[in-house]
């Protein structure tokens, strides 16, 4: 499955920890990621990502146009929600996207803890379902 990473500033250290945690089960996926979170994680856990433009510079963009092309199976988005952003409304077209396209968004580390320990039983599976059948959500 291919999944997104992206952590707000001060929510970098929570996402390279939570990695580092299930890094067993994200070794067995295909990681993408906005460049310095992108960058934190490969340094902590050598795990290969292929990592987009920082948030700001246009990465949470270039992660929505891959779910917009049915490309993205979960993403893991740790928002800061106490610090006002400069990108605040690519992130909001970000959380947008996910919910046109039903893809599973985790904002935070309790849902994050749901959303892979899910996809290590094969909950998220049906992903594949509508990858095989190239279906697309058009509302
Ligand atoms: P970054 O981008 O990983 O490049 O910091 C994340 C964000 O701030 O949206």
């Amino acid at each position: 499955m291919n999944i997104a990473l992206i952590a707000h500033d001060k929510k970098k250290n929570d996402l390279v920890q939570f990695v580092t945690a299930y890094q067993n089960i994200f070794s067995k996926h295909t990681l993408f990621a906005t460049g310095t979170t992108g960058h934190r994680i490969s340094e902590a856990t050598g795990l290969p990502i292929t990592r987009f433009q920082s948030g700001p510079l246009g990465g949470d963009q270039e992660i929505g146009a891959m779910i917009a092309k049915n490309q993205m199976d979960a993403v893991f988005f740790f928002r800061d929600p106490l610090t006002a952003q400069p990108h605040e409304p690519d992130v909001t077209a970000l959380v947008r996207l996910c919910d046109v396209y039903s893809i599973p968004l985790a904002t935070n580390m309790g849902t994050a803890e749901l959303l892979i320990r899910g996809m290590e039983l094969g909950m998220l599976d049906w992903r594949n379902v509508i990858k095989e059948n190239g279906e697309v959500n058009e509302g």
